[in-house]
């Protein structure tokens, strides 16, 4: 006699959809999910290695000049733990399906596959870009 059977845990496919909101799913394909979080993971390991160079003394300003971090009154560090902590703030919106990501932060534009296929972590359209 084999025991009984319960609907719990019979469908984990159904279950992990469940969790996540519709939203996000809906606008990216599982291989375009697991492209930009790729994306954000390389972005993320490169930001920290560069910090991690910098907090040890090296001097990496004409980096940061050159990723385009550098901001008047803020210290080199600084902006790359900001731009660090965006991409981290970016991929867990992503693995975690909060439609927020791939979003304009400011009008909730979605910037669609193209422009975050470029950039993965954005988060402004074209017209707050500059803001
Ligand atoms: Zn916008």
């Amino acid at each position: 006699m084999t025991a009984p059977r319960t609907d719990r845990g019979d469908r984990p496919t159904e279950r992990r959809a469940a969790r996540s909101p519709v939203g996000l799913d809906a606008r990216f394909d599982a291989p375009t999910r697991e492209r930009l979080r790729r994306r954000l993971l390389q972005r993320g390991s490169m930001l920290s290695s560069l910090l991690a160079d910098m907090l040890a003394g090296n001097d990496r300003s004409w980096l940061v000049a050159a990723l385009g971090f550098e901001r008047p009154g803020i210290r080199p560090h600084e902006a790359i733990r900001g731009a660090l902590d965006h991409v981290e703030r970016q991929r867990l919106h992503l693995i975690g399906g909060d439609d927020r990501y791939g979003r304009c932060d400011i009008c909730g534009a979605d910037l669609g596959v193209a422009a975050l296929d470029a950039m993965a972590w954005a988060d402004r359209c074209a017209s707050h870009r500059a803001s």
